[in-house]
């Protein structure tokens, strides 16, 4: 396999060689009720590097990002981070470790404003200084220019912003990313995957998105995973999976 981008990341955010695995997915089975969503997955995503899930509506990707953060109980398999055994924990011991998960949607308080918003977000944390939250108006520019806007006045692009900076004043070693792009002009989304690709590529953040848009996922991804009716079908390069025409009219609609 060829050298991803991104490969002479420092591990700043990780705490882990860049490369190496920071969170594990080994057999992880899921159901609701009689369907099954997940039939032993196995997955890792390396630190300080994106690792994109792909596959159709309905393939299982968001049920797999819900059973890594603990709001789905698996049926069968395991989820490791650094190592460490996670499988049961509680969500609030999950973010502690350091994973972080923005589900799909975008959830953010429409009344209140952008600053509100990003420190309710962080109540659970305790005290976050100011330069955090600065840090996050300064990867997020136009967040910044709205901090004062109610959330309701903001576009898809904005809120998908919103709801990464909130995420990243858990200060995650790993940020789980539910369908970012959904809704997005490709400008947006260009625009966000590109944000997110410096936060790996100088901070050492490690990512697992999950996304229906192939075609932008494999453009800023390093690694890329195939689920098809809750199996991995395929894993490889980004680059490797984009060139292989076949799986990509197969699988990828594109
Ligand atoms: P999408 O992009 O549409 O969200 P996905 O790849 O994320 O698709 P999941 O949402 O994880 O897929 O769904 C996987 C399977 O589980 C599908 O068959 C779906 O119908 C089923 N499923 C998902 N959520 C539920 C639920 N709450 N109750 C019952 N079945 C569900």
């Amino acid at each position: 396999m060829s050298e991803p981008h991104g490969s002479t990341a420092v591990s700043a955010g990780s705490g882990t060689a860049p490369g190496t695995a920071l969170l594990q997915v080994q057999g992880l089975t899921s159901a609701y009720g009689p369907v099954r969503a997940l039939d032993g997955v196995t997955l890792d995503a390396e630190a300080g590097r994106i690792t994109a899930v792909l596959g159709a509506n309905g393939a299982g990707k968001t049920t797999l990002l819900r059973t890594i953060s603990g709001l789905v109980r698996p049926q069968a398999g395991k989820v490791l981070l650094d190592g460490e055994d996670i499988t049961r924990s509680a969500v609030e011991a999950m973010v502690s470790k350091g994973m972080a998960h923005v589900p799909e949607g975008r959830g953010v308080i429409a009344e209140l404003t952008v600053d509100e918003n990003l420190r309710v977000g962080s109540l659970f944390r305790g005290k976050v200084g100011k330069d955090e939250y600065d840090r996050v108006y300064d990867i997020f520019p136009r967040i910044a220019e709205r901090r004062n806007n109610a959330a309701h006045t903001l576009s898809g692009g904005e809120r998908q912003m919103l709801v990464i900076g909130r995420a990243l004043l858990a200060q995650p070693r790993i940020l789980l990313l539910d369908e970012p792009s959904l809704g997005l002009a490709p400008r947006i989304v260009a625009q966000i995957f590109g944000l997110l690709r410096q936060l790996v590529d100088r901070e050492g953040l490690s990512v697992l998105l999950v996304e229906q848009n192939a075609r932008s996922a494999l453009s800023v991804a390093d690694v890329g995973i195939v689920l098809n009716l809750g199996k991995v079908v395929v894993t490889d390069q980004a680059r490797t999976l984009m060139a292989d025409e076949g799986l990509r009219h197969a699988y990828l609609g594109f």
